[in-house]
């Protein structure tokens, strides 16, 4: 599979303001925020898409939401509250092909967050 733009990031081949790192998780601020405060929490593994998650990538997984966690006690967000979604896939709005956790806060974000009337599927 061909390197995404994380994969870029991760080897440090382009530059991205990194906020988080261990030896399997980085994080780095969204480069169109969507909030005051919006950073991507990847895994240093590349994992195109929820569909692609194994059993054994369970506590990689786990990794990216302490990551979290972390990065909320950092930023002071803590107790006002963030966001978290993953994107899967075209109807899930995915964009880039290696997953990663979308952390949004710094203020009351609506519900739902998407404009179009809700079909039963
Ligand atoms: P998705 O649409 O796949 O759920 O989210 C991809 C996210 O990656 C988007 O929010 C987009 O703004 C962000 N993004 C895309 N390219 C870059 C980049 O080169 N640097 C950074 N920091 N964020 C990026």
């Amino acid at each position: 599979m061909a390197d995404t733009i994380f994969d870029k990031i991760i080897k440090k081949e382009i530059p991205a303001d990194i906020i988080y790192e261990t030896d399997e998780v980085l994080a780095f601020n969204d480069i169109s925020p969507q909030a005051p405060f919006h950073c991507l929490i990847i895994p240093k593994k590349a994992i195109a898409t929820i569909n692609d998650i194994q059993p054994e990538d369970a506590q990689l997984i786990g990794q990216l939401y302490l990551a979290a966690a972390e990065i909320a006690k950092q930023q002071g967000v803590a107790e006002n509250g963030y966001r978290v979604v993953m994107n899967c896939n075209k109807d899930g709005g995915q964009s880039v092909y290696h997953i990663h956790l979308h952390m949004l806060a710094g203020k009351t974000l609506g519900w739902p967050p998407y404009s179009d009337k809700v079909k039963q599927i």
